[in-house]
C-alpha cells in the first residue's frame, strides 16, 4: 500500500533514501515520481560529443572505441583510459586505482553505453573522470549494473529516460528507484477533477506517471506531459482564483476625482500633452481609485513610455480626495531621482508652507535610509500628520515606526524588486482599509505571465511612447572578431561629449581591489537588489562556460581616464559608494558636469538623464536580455538619437551572442521578454529555480503553454465560484494547500 506521501525510506530502504534526499532533495514517493525525465535517449542515438561543455554534469550515449591500461607512476594501481566516440568526436573516460581491471573487462570496444560524469579537460583532451556507466544492449549480460531488471528493460524498450542527475547519482540509478516505486504504487488520489479529465481527454495521474517514466513510445510521453501540465496549471490557477475571491472581501476608501483639485491644476500646467496610452491608463486608474474595492493594478510600459506621470496623476487624485500616497522606489538612487522629478513636475503645487506655494498645495516628502536622524524625524512627523500628501522613499518607508494619517495609495516602482512581505507591510499602514495599489514595471510581461505570476493583478499597458523619441540604435561590438571596433566606440564617445552629450559605460562588476568572489556586495544603505551590483550573469546561470573575470567599473574608469577617454570628465557609480556620494554623482551627471559615467547596474532602472545619448555595455553577454533592454532605456530619452553598444568577447553563433543579436535587432521590450523567458527556466520567473529549489511548475512553460493556462484559468474560476473551499474536490484542495505551503510560490504576487 504505497501512496505519494510515503517516505522513500519505507519503499527503498535507508541507504538509497538518504542518497536521494542528499543529492536531489527528494524525500517522498511523490517527490521522486515528480522528478520527471529531462529527455529520453534512444538506443540507436549517440550524443554529439562536440556539444559538451566543460564543467557540466552530463549523461551521454556513446560507443567504446578503444581502451588502454597503464601503471600509475610511483603508486600502486593503474590508470584505465577508455576512449568513447559518437562516430566523429571522442572523449576519454579515465579510471584510477587497483580495481580498474573490472572496468576494463566491461568496457570493450564496440560496446554502447550511457556514461555519466563531469566534463573536464586533461592535457587538452576532454574527459570524464571516474564516470558511472550503464552498458546498453550488446549482450555482455554479466551483471554490470546492479539491477537485472534494468538491463532487461534497456534491451526491451527503445526510450531510455534520462533524469536530471547529479554527481552522486547517475540517471539510471534514479530510473531504478522510480521502477521500484512505480511497481508498488497504489491507486492514488488525482488532483485533476474527473470532469476536467473527461472534457480534456486526459489520463489519470497514475497512468500519466507510468507513461512519463516508462513510455513505450513518444506518444506516451506527449500524453503524460499534457496531463501533468494541466494539473500544474489548474492547481496554480485555483490557488489564484481563491486569492482573488478573498481579496474581493476587503475594502478601500473610494478616492474619486474632484473638480479644481491639484490634479486639475497639474494637468493645466503640464509642459507636454499626454500620449493616448497615458490618457487611457489614467482613466482606468481613476475609475479604480473611485471604487471601494482596493485597486490592484499593474501598469506596464516599455522604458521611456512615461509611467511616472501616470502614477503622479493617480497620487494627486488621492491627495485631492483627502488621502496620502507613497511612491516606493527600489533603490536610493531612484528614490532621489523620483523626488527630484516630482518636485520639478509639481512646481508650486508641492510647496505647501512655502511663500510661493500654490493654493491648497501639498508637501512632497522623502524617506530614505541615508537621511540624518533629524531629517528622518521631520519627515516622519510630516507623514504621520498628513502634511505630506505624497511621500517618496525606499524600503525605509516600510519600517514599523513610519505611519500615515490616511494612506490611500501605494505606488511601487519596478515590481520585480519587491517581495510579498514588503507589500504586506505597506498594506498594514492603511489601518482597517486597504490602500489602493499601483505597481509599475518596465519589463513588459507576456499575457500568460501577467496572468500566472501576477494572477491577482489587473493590467494596464502603455503601448506607445511620447512623440519625437528617436529609437535607440543598438550594435554588437565583438572584441575578438573586430578589436578595432572598440577604439571606434571610444572615438564616438568623444564626439558625443564634444556636442554636450553624455555617455554611460556599464560594467558587470565593481572591480578595484575586490576579489572576484566579492563581486556582489550588498548595499547597506537600502538593502535593495538593484544596488547590490549582483553578478548579472546569474540571469543565464548554467549556460555560460567558465570565463575570465569581466570588466570592473573602478579598473576600467582608471584605464579610460589615462587612455582613450583622457581629458573627459569621468565619474564612477556603484553600490559600494555612500548614498550621498551616489546622489551627488547622479546630480552632477544630470546637470552635465560629468561627461562619462562608468557604472554598474545601479543605473539599470528608471534613471532619467535626457542629454545622455550613448551607452556602452561591457561584457554585455554577462547580462540577461531584459536587463540589457532596461539599461539601454537610459539613452534615447529625448529627441536626441540614442546609441547603445554591446561590447562582448562572445563569438558569433554562441547562445550568448545570439542573445545580444536579439537585443540589437529589436527595441520591442515585449518581444525581448519572450526571448528571455524562453531562455530561462520557467521556475526563475516564479523565483524558485535559481537556488536549485523545486518549483511547483516543472513541465508548464509560461510562454509555450499560453492556451492551456488560459483554459485552466477559466476552469479554475468556475470551480472556485461554485465551491470556494473545494469541499467537493479533496485531492485538488490538498494539492492547492501543498503549493501554498511553499514559501516561494508566486514570489511576486
Ligand atoms: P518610464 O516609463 O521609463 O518610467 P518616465 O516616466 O521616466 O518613463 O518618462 C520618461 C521621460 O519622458 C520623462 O522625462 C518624462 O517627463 C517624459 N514624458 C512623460 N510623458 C511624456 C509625454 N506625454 N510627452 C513628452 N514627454 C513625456
Ligand atoms: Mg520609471
Amino acid at each position: 500500500m504505497t501512496t505519494l506521501d510515503d517516505p522513500l525510506r519505507a519503499v527503498l530502504g535507508d541507504r538509497t533514501a538518504t542518497v536521494l534526499a542528499d543529492a536531489l532533495d527528494l524525500h517522498t514517493v511523490g517527490d521522486l515520481l515528480r522528478h520527471y525525465p529531462r529527455r529520453y535517449a534512444t538506443r540507436g542515438e549517440l550524443t554529439d560529443l562536440d556539444s559538451l561543455v566543460e564543467g557540466e554534469q552530463v549523461t551521454i550515449v556513446a560507443e567504446v572505441a578503444s581502451t588502454r591500461t597503464r601503471p600509475l607512476r610511483g603508486r600502486r594501481g593503474s590508470v584505465l583510459e577508455v576512449t568513447v566516440t559518437d562516430g566523429t568526436d571522442r572523449i576519454d573516460l579515465t579510471f584510477f586505482g587497483t580495481r580498474v581491471g573490472y572496468h576494463a573487462r566491461q568496457l570493450r570496444s564496440g560496446q554502447r553505453g550511457l556514461f555519466a560524469g563531469r566534463v573536464s579537460t586533461y592535457r587538452n583532451r576532454r574527459q570524464l573522470a571516474h564516470p558511472d556507466y550503464l552498458l546498453l544492449g550488446s549482450g555482455n549480460g554479466d551483471g554490470t549494473t546492479d539491477s537485472p531488471t534494468e538491463q532487461a528493460r534497456s534491451f526491451a524498450t527503445e526510450l531510455i529516460p534520462v533524469y536530471p542527475a547529479t554527481a552522486k547519482l547517475a540517471s539510471w540509478r534514479i530510473a531504478q528507484c522510480v521502477e521500484i516505486v512505480l511497481r508498488q504504487l497504489d491507486d492514488i488520489p488525482d488532483p485533476l477533477p474527473e470532469h476536467v479529465r473527461a472534457s480534456e481527454g486526459l489520463p489519470g495521474l497514475r497512468d500519466a506517471l507510468y507513461q512519463i517514466h516508462r513510455p513505450a513510445e513518444q506518444a506516451d510521453v506527449a500524453t503524460a506531459r499534457q496531463r501533468l501540465k494541466w494539473e500544474e496549471a489548474l492547481v496554480l490557477q485555483v490557488a489564484l482564483a481563491q486569492r482573488r475571491l478573498q481579496a474581493a472581501t476587503v475594502t478601500a476608501h473610494a478616492r474619486a476625482t474632484v473638480p479644481d483639485g491639484l490634479l486639475a491644476r497639474f494637468d493645466q500646467a503640464l509642459p507636454f500633452t499626454l500620449t493616448a496610452a497615458q490618457h487611457r491608463a489614467g482613466d482606468t486608474i481613476a475609475t479604480d481609485l473611485s471604487a471601494t474595492v482596493p485597486m490592484h493594478r499593474l501598469l506596464q510600459g516599455d522604458v521611456g513610455s512615461g509611467k511616472t506621470v501616470v502614477a503622479l496623476r493617480a497620487m494627486l487624485q488621492v491627495v485631492d480626495a483627502g488621502g496620502q500616497a507613497v511612491l516606493l522606489a527600489p533603490t536610493e538612487v531612484l528614490a532621489q531621482q523620483h523626488h527630484r522629478a516630482l518636485t520639478q513636475l509639481l512646481g508650486p503645487l508641492a510647496r505647501a508652507g512655502q511663500l510661493d506655494a500654490a493654493d491648497r498645495a501639498t508637501r512632497l516628502g522623502l524617506l530614505t535610509g541615508s537621511q540624518s536622524a533629524a531629517e528622518r524625524r521631520r519627515e516622519m512627523v510630516a507623514a504621520a500628520s498628513g502634511e505630506s500628501g505624497i511621500v517618496v522613499g525606499t524600503h525605509a518607508l516600510l519600517e514599523d515606526e513610519v505611519t500615515f494619517a490616511d494612506l490611500g495609495l501605494v505606488v511601487v516602482d519596478e515590481q520585480h524588486r519587491f517581495g510579498v512581505e514588503q507589500r504586506a507591510a505597506l498594506r498594514t499602514k492603511a489601518g482597517d482599509n486597504r490602500p489602493h495599489m499601483l505597481v509599475m514595471t518596465a519589463t513588459p510581461i507576456p499575457r500568460t505571465v501577467a496572468m500566472t505570476v501576477y494572477g491577482d493583478l489587473d493590467t494596464v499597458t502603455l503601448d506607445d511612447v511620447p512623440e519625437g523619441r528617436a529609437p535607440v540604435a543598438t550594435h554588437v561590438v565583438p572584441t575578438l572578431e573586430k578589436p578595432h571596433f572598440l577604439e571606434r566606440t571610444y572615438a564616438r564617445m568623444r564626439e558625443e561629449v564634444a556636442q554636450q552629450r553624455q555617455v554611460y559605460i556599464v560594467c558587470p562588476r565593481i572591480g578595484g581591489d575586490e576579489t572576484p568572489a566579492e563581486a556582489a556586495p550588498a548595499d547597506g544603505s537600502t538593502g535593495s537588489a538593484a544596488d547590490t551590483d549582483g553578478d548579472p550573469s546569474q540571469n543565464s546561470a548554467g549556460q555560460e562556460p567558465h570565463r575570465a573575470t569581466p570588466q570592473g567599473v573602478v579598473d576600467l574608469a582608471d584605464e579610460l581616464a589615462e587612455g582613450p577617454l583622457s581629458g573627459l570628465r569621468l565619474a564612477v557609480l556603484h553600490g559600494r559608494l555612500p548614498a550621498e556620494e551616489k546622489d551627488a554623482t547622479m546630480r552632477r551627471f544630470a546637470a552635465g558636469e560629468i561627461d562619462v559615467l562608468v557604472a554598474t547596474t545601479v543605473i539599470e532602472v528608471g534613471v532619467d538623464v535626457p542629454t545622455a545619448s550613448v551607452m556602452a555595455i561591457m561584457d554585455a553577454d554577462r547580462f540577461g536580455v531584459s536587463q540589457l533592454h532596461q539599461l539601454r532605456g537610459r539613452v534615447g530619452r529625448s529627441t536626441l538619437p540614442g546609441l547603445c553598444l554591446l561590447v562582448t568577447a562572445a563569438a558569433t553563433g554562441t547562445p550568448a551572442r545570439d542573445r545580444l543579436d536579439a537585443v540589437a535587432r529589436t527595441t520591442n521590450g515585449f518581444q525581448l521578454s519572450r526571448v528571455d523567458l524562453l531562455q530561462r527556466r520557467e521556475g526563475d520567473v516564479l523565483g524558485a529555480a535559481q537556488s536549485g529549489r523545486r518549483s511547483s511548475l516543472r513541465l508548464l512553460t509560461l510562454v509555450e503553454d499560453e492556451d492551456l493556462i488560459t483554459t485552466a484559468r477559466q476552469v479554475a474560476d468556475r470551480i472556485v465560484t461554485a465551491d470556494p473551499h473545494l469541499e467537493t474536490y479533496p485531492s485538488l484542495a490538498a494539492a492547492v494547500t501543498a503549493i501554498q505551503a511553499d514559501p516561494e510560490y508566486l514570489e511576486k504576487t
